[in-house]
């Protein structure tokens, strides 16, 4: 059964209750369970769903039910997909019921997963199809829910994956699809290391697969893969590969090397980010985009904010907002990015280790200025590597914390020094968001500096 007529959608966030709006109108009776009511639960009462709001789940929800779709909070030990497969109950995620929506003529989906650079590298890769001419838009935990946009009028797809969704999908096969890394990120959710790794190697499911040579988890698991592999590498690429050379970026899977554009055109900052760029255009190349058009879209390229972005440069200082890396493999990016750097770091780390990340950075260290929850442990970790570092813990709760944050980074920061906000963790336990703890980071400095971009 592709889509059914009895299903319940656990979740009534944004993708959840678009979800379940689609399937309403499909004519499917719909229960919808959430712990929090919400105006879109009674929305959704008010089109005819069953809505449950309840802390623990009841299974006797799922009488009738034939089909479950599980919203990203819903882990596999979860109390509903438990229940769900011990009664022989499909379970899939949003991008999944989008994918089973599609209607002949339907957009194609170039899909991109991995622990970081995702959102950068969708969009990027959106950009580049829209310069091709293409109808496109960048979807998947950006812009409008998917199963809003299956039938839309689009060309090729640049779809987000999250290895949650991908976990909860089985039919649902891109054009092709990119891992772009692998490092050790929501274990609680999967269980464990392998199980994350395995959920994304769902996104080859189509056949062509986009893999990072670079990343050793990535190779191992693409060796287990039966898709066609392209490879892309920051190193010379050999035949068959994406890589660079020459400080270009090179398409080598053609006759002879095609050069796309300087590393230097590449915005944010930072080989990652080069890395990002090379997997949208080894993606793009699947339907065909030009080399030229996907140079052009690089160039034009507007990164999204709270990612490697600089702020202000004052008095020789530059200021960085990089408040997304929301774990130590994406403030690793950042502080290979720049020589000299004071870090503002904290936050929730989520079991994370940061002991390898505190001791490959501290060298490139002028300070460091600490936050958060788990201040203490990255406290410990540069006492451990970098004892002579100073280095300020900083106690407040709030976002207020942000002013004594921007004096006393500027207090150690000399002419040359970037400082970097790249927390490592994430910032619910003082912040909305990490979109929150950005601005308030750089309201911070705009308050520090006066108003004064020079
Ligand atoms: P995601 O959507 O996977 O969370 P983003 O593009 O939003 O990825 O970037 C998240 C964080 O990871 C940012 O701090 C960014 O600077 C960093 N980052 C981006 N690309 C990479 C990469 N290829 N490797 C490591 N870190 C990266």
């Amino acid at each position: 059964m592709r889509i059914g007529n009895n299903v319940l959608v656990a979740g009534a966030r944004v993708a959840g209750a678009a979800c379940a709006e689609v399937l309403l109108d499909r004519g499917a009776a719909v229960v919808v369970y959430d712990r929090a009511d919400s105006e879109r639960m009674q929305a959704l009462a008010a089109r005819g769903a069953r809505c449950v709001v309840a802390d623990a789940f009841d299974p006797a929800l799922l009488d009738g039910v034939e089909q479950v779709v599980l919203s990203p909070g819903f882990p596999p030990h979860h109390p509903i997909a438990e229940a769900a497969r011990e009664h022989g109950i499909e379970a899939f995620s949003e991008p999944e019921l989008a994918w089973r929506l599609r209607e002949p003529g339907a957009a194609r989906w170039l899909a991109v997963t991995g622990t970081n650079g995702k959102t950068t590298t969708t969009t990027m890769l959106a950009a580049m199809l829209e310069t091709a001419g293409l109808r496109t838009a960048a979807l998947g935990n950006i812009g409008v829910p998917l199963v809003h946009a299956a039938n839309g009028p689009f060309d090729v797809i640049a779809v987000e994956l999250s290895s949650y969704q991908l976990h909860w999908s089985s039919e649902l096969a891109p054009t092709a699809g990119a891992v772009l890394n692998l490092a050790p990120d929501h274990l609680d959710w999967h269980g464990d290391f392998d199980a994350y790794a395995e959920a994304k190697a769902a996104v080859w499911r189509g056949g062509r697969a986009v893999v990072n040579l670079d990343d050793p988890a990535v190779v191992a698991l693409a060796k287990h893969t039966d898709a066609h592999v392209t490879g892309f590498t920051l190193n010379q690429p050999e035949p068959g590969q994406f890589g660079v050379a020459l400080g270009y970026l090179v398409d080598y899977t053609g006759d002879g090397p095609v050069q796309i554009c300087s590393v230097d055109d590449v915005r944010p900052a930072g080989w990652h980010n080069v890395a990002n760029a090379l997997a949208a255009a080894a993606l793009a190349r699947q339907v065909g985009v030009g080399h030229n058009d996907i140079g052009d879209a690089l160039r034009k390229y507007v990164p999204e904010p709270h990612r490697n972005v600089t702020l202000v440069e004052h008095e020789g200082v530059t200021w960085v907002d990089d408040s997304k890396a929301t774990n130590p493999h994406a403030a690793a990016a950042a502080l290979a990015s720049y020589d000299s750097i004071v870090w503002v770091a904290g936050g929730q780390l989520k079991g994370v280790d940061v002991d390898g990340l505190v001791a490959q950075y501290a060298p490139r260290m002028r300070g460091a200025v600490l936050i958060g929850q788990d201040r203490a442990l990255i406290a410990d970790a540069l006492a451990r590597h970098a004892p002579d570092l100073p280095v300020a813990v900083l106690d407040g709760g709030d976002d207020a914390v942000m002013t004594e944050v921007a004096a006393r980074a500027a207090a150690m920061a000399e002419p040359g020094d970037t400082v970097l906000l790249s927390p490592a963790g994430a910032s619910y336990d003082m912040f909305r968001s990490y979109a929150h703890r950005g601005d308030a980071f750089a309201a911070a400095v705009r308050g520090l500096i006066g108003g004064d971009e020079g």
